[in-house]
């Protein structure tokens, strides 16, 4: 057996490698440097902390993310491993001690923000020791087309620069081939391997619903598939971030806003009780989520249009981190689009950044109105080919009908232009209907001869200029009240010289139907007394040591002991995330619960089978 293989079983309680874990680990061991594309839950850690355990020396992991060292620190210990971080948070005692310890050797895993790794002191204190490797962990913020930039990252060749024979190790999760290009380039990395490993994120449903009244939507599909789990609801603004908390918390769930305007402590409070506690939502702006490395985050739900599909893949990745199924969900309506597409206009960057952007927008747009499967064009933007439809998707699992919409194009095109241009989606919408409102009256506009034109009824024009606006054929201006102003795109609808088939629109769904039915069969192993009385215990341990629940055992581990059983610590250590230490720490309490709960009986249908 490969000590690396050796290391995985016997310190972290895992089987076999994932995807390309062991190459990758095989590669930094022979003292080579690496690039790694792997999404979020692929396993990119174990990447850097087995080789660092392996060779000798201490393994130095670069991470923007100060607020995630103590969990990473607390879960290494966990599997009995020696693992620490410097940074602000601490006191100079703690600096102190840390210093001493890694003189002395006794530290596998020292994590480190970019910032404090660039410091003269820092360098000084790693020339007097063995360094395993580097790990630069969340290599995108090397990008300054990245919404993570961080620009000590692009100082990061110091290190190498200083210690030219310690292997390194560039990781993300979020790179489309630019990107991976300019990490490459910033930390020079020209020699290093590429491991890229596919986006997708299979347990991962992508649904997309249009219209309006999002929160009520929201709401159904939190009801429905969600009642009692953990998930983060992205707003664009703090107001909403604020309402929407409120809401959700009458409704009676334990909903917590999180924004910038909140204060520091409010803020870690309410990170906090999403960590620790089960069943919190966390309303938010996009200022949370980088370092929340909680696995069991089971919906992510957009009430706002995310800027681009990075974004987008990103915030949804922190669904399902443990691999369980979990549902990305977005509201989306007329409003986003024409916000987005002002935000841009508005934009005073050079030509260049503009079309980078401009072009990450119609990406965006295109996927929110597709009719065919999500994921085939989600990885297809990160460069990947899903051969078939994924059947995971609210595409696949309900083909969403589409219409020839030539016709009504043509009469609402031609609306806008004889009303000059100058009026907004609502006021278009009620000459087309043929309302007699007084301003329509006053600027007689009940004598064109597209007034009340169309059979169409208001939602169902709404999802047309939606359509139509983010296709690119009308362009809504906000410094003139949201007027709308035709583009050039335009004239062929108009001169009838194409077709344009688009998607029908969709009434609002009362009850959304369980996002993923077979995930729902598959958390059943979870609602076993066992699994409560797991949870219970695990809870008490977590307290007790104060780190979240996650970091002693995960709820796979816990699935999986109700699912197998293990009456002896021989089977125990057979379960999936039980390593050496967290048997000889939790074993006995852990055959012990499951002894006191025996297999419940199962439902009898033995009436129903033929005799
Ligand atoms: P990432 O950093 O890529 O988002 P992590 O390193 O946090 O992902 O790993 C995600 C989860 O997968 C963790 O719970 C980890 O313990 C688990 N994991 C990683 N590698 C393996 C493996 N080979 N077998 C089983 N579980 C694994
Ligand atoms: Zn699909």
């Amino acid at each position: 057996m490969s000590h690396a293989l050796d290391v995985l079983r016997s310190r972290f309680g895992y089987d076999e490698f994932r995807f390309q874990q062991q190459q990758i680990i095989d590669n930094l061991i022979e003292g080579r440097d690496a690039l790694v594309l792997m999404p979020t839950g692929g396993g990119k850690s174990l990447c850097y902390q087995i080789p660092a355990i392996l060779r000798e020396g201490v393994g130095i992991v670069i991470s923007p993310l100060i607020a995630l060292m103590q969990d990473q620190v607390d879960a290494l210990a966990q599997n009995g491993l020696s693992a620490a971080f410097l940074n602000s948070t601490q006191t100079q005692e703690q600096q102190q001690d840390v210093r001493r310890r890694l003189r002395n050797n006794d530290i596998d895993l020292l994590y480190v923000a970019p910032e404090r790794a660039l410091g003269d002191d820092f360098l000084q204190l790693l020339a007097e020791c063995r360094i395993a490797l580097f790990a630069i962990d969340e290599a995108h913020c090397v990008s300054q087309w990245g919404h993570d930039f961080r620009p000590d990252y692009r100082k990061l060749t110091r290190l190498h620069e200083q210690f030219p024979g310690v292997p390194r190790i560039a990781l993300t999760a979020t790179a489309d081939q630019r990107t991976l290009g300019e990490i490459e380039q910033q930390l020079q990395l020209q020699d290093a391997q590429r491991f890229v490993h596919s986006f997708d994120r299979p347990n991962i449903f992508y649904r997309v619903t249009q219209g309006d009244n999002n929160r009520q939507r929201l709401w159904s599909f939190i009801q429905a598939n969600h009642a009692t789990d953990a998930g983060i609801v992205y707003c664009l603004s703090r107001k909403k971030v604020e309402e929407t908390a409120k809401w959700l918390s009458d409704k009676g769930r334990l909903a917590l806003p999180y924004h910038a305007g909140l204060d520091k402590h409010t803020r870690a409070e309410h990170q906090r009780m999403f960590l620790q506690q089960e069943g919190v939502i966390i309303v938010a702006t996009i200022a949370f989520g980088m370092g929340i490395d909680k696995p069991d985050v089971r919906f992510v739900a957009h009430l706002n249009l995310p800027k681009n599909l990075e974004s987008y893949y990103q915030e949804t990745g922190r669904a399902g981190r443990d691999g369980e199924p979990a549902n990305a969900w977005m509201a989306y309506g007329l409003q986003d689009i024409i916000m987005l597409r002002q935000m841009m206009a508005q934009s005073d960057a050079d030509e260049q950044f503009k079309r980078v952007l401009q072009h990450k927008m119609e990406a965006m747009l295109g996927f929110c109105e597709q009719t065919g499967c999500r994921r085939q064009t989600l990885l297809a933007y990160f460069g990947e080919i899903l051969p078939e439809p994924c059947g995971n998707c609210d595409n696949c699992v309900e083909p969403p009908q589409t219409w020839d919409a030539t016709e009504a194009a043509q009469m609402a095109l031609s609306c806008v232009y004889r009303t000059g241009q100058r009026f907004g989606v609502n006021y278009v919408i009620d000459v087309l209907m043929g309302n007699t409102r007084d301003r329509i009256l006053q600027n007689q506009h009940d004598q064109l001869s597209t007034f009340g034109i169309g059979d169409l009824d208001q939602n169902e024009w709404r999802s047309l200029f939606r359509q139509l606006i983010a296709l690119g054929y009308l362009y809504a201006d906000i410094d003139n009240y949201g007027a709308l102003r035709m583009t050039r795109e335009c004239k062929q609808l108009l001169n009838g010289s194409m077709q344009l088939l688009l998607r029908k629109f969709e009434k609002p769904i009362r009850t959304v139907k369980p996002a993923a039915t077979k995930a729902s069969r598959e958390l059943r192993a979870a609602d076993t007394p066992l699994f409560e009385a797991l949870r219970l215990h695990r809870k008490q341990l977590a307290q007790e040591q104060g780190v979240p629940p996650y970091v002693i055992l995960h709820d796979k581990t816990l699935a999986a002991i109700c699912e197998h059983r293990p009456d002896s610590v021989e089977a125990l250590s057979l379960i999936p995330g039980i390593g050496e230490r967290k048997l000889e720490l939790y074993g006995d309490d852990l055959i012990r619960i499951t002894l006191e709960h025996p297999v419940e009986d199962i439902a009898d249908h033995s009436d129903s089978l033929p005799a």
